[in-house]
């Protein structure tokens, strides 16, 4: 069959290539994809900065949004021939630390977990894939290819989780959001935020194309320019830009007793200026709240694929502004201005 691989560490090594059929160790229930959505990690490890290959290989099948439909779903998975699937990314590490060990992989303590399609496990970037039974989310069939949504969603329902965790605090009764960043991973957090019924704002730098049409679409409302400059105090923040300038000016911005989450993962960038204990200190005197998401786990696969279930599927669809076929794999990994997200197009859906 064939797979999108890559040497993880070399840039430029990414191919569409002739590889195995997808060894029956991987997991009891064989798969066709249908589709794999390509996000800022994928550009990162087909750039040389991220990635690790399976232990004794050189070469990783990349791809972690993955969909899928069940080929043959083995004995005692719950699954049928055709049933829409989505796999799990992260496997607890080996020792397994307590996290891991209570299938919370998510919050792994020793790093030694790993990843498919990222850290030394195979990914879904081929014609076929394994998976294992536990490791999937059945999806509702009538989300068809909009599935691929499934595991950028994951990242944020983990983020709302999290966020709604701080309840536990004090008297909390968040209602103003903003989402800094209009990419699939804002949208998707915007999302689940009006899906809580609450006043959704999303900021990008952006003031034309798709973007702004999306937000009010969803019934949120969209901001071009600074964070500062908004008229308001949020009193829950999800960055989902990883830049260094937001990141900052998000933690000065949020109101009393708010909580920022971080779900971006950038570099560098200057600061606002401010030095470190400046911002500390308005965290402090605020009862602020920073914490920061990665991952997801089955609980947050399960909410993902309810919080999908329930979404407008005209809007979903317009997340997908571009589908490619794995031989132009290049293509798919060079974001355009207006893409939000690229999906590698396996057929089958
Ligand atoms: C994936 C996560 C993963 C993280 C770090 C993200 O792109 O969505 O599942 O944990 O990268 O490898």
């Amino acid at each position: 069959m064939k797979a999108v691989t890559v040497e993880p560490g070399v840039a430029g090594s990414v191919r569409y290539e002739e590889v195995p059929e997808p060894d029956e160790s991987t997991g009891s229930i064989l798969v066709g994809a249908v589709a794999v959505g390509i996000c800022g990690t994928d550009v990162e490890i087909t750039s040389g900065a991220y990635g690790w290959s399976p232990p004794g290989r050189d070469r990783l099948i990349l791809g972690h949004e993955s969909l899928g439909r069940v080929v043959d779903p083995g004995s005692r998975s719950g699954l049928q021939v055709g049933d829409l699937i989505v796999g799990i990314v992260r496997r607890p590490d080996p020792v397994p630390c307590p996290n891991c060990a209570v299938g919370e992989w998510d919050m792994c303590r020793n790093g030694q977990y790993t990843e498919r399609g990222i850290k030394e496990i195979d990914g879904f970037m081929s014609e076929r894939w394994r998976i294992e039974p536990g490791y999937f989310t059945k999806l509702d069939p009538s989300l068809g290819i909009l599935g691929v949504l499934l595991e950028p969603t994951t990242v944020v329902a983990k983020a709302w989780e999290l966020v709604a965790a701080m309840r536990a605090r004090a008297f909390w009764d968040p209602r103003q959001v903003l989402v800094t960043g209009a990419g699939p991973i804002g949208m998707l957090a915007a999302l689940i935020g009006v899906q809580h019924g609450l006043d959704v704002h999303v900021l990008d730098r952006v003031t034309e194309g798709a973007k702004p049409q999306l937000v009010q679409d969803l019934g949120a409302t969209y901001h071009a320019g600074a964070v500062a400059d908004l008229d308001f105090d949020p009193d829950v923040i999800i960055e989902c830009t990883g830049v260094g300038p937001l990141i900052v000016d998000s933690i000065r911005k949020i109101g009393a007793g708010g909580v920022v989450c971080l779900t971006g993962v950038g570099s560098g960038g200057t600061s606002s200026g401010l030095a470190p204990a400046d911002v500390g200190k308005e965290v402090v005197l605020q009862n602020n709240v920073i914490v920061g998401s990665v991952n997801a786990n089955r609980r947050h696969f399960y909410r993902a694929a309810q919080a999908l279930a329930a979404a407008d599927r005209d809007w979903l669809a317009r997340l997908i502004t571009r589908r490619v076929p794995p031989e132009n794999i290049t293509d798919a990994l060079t974001r355009g201005a207006d893409d939000i997200k690229v999906v590698v197009d396996f057929g089958g859906s």
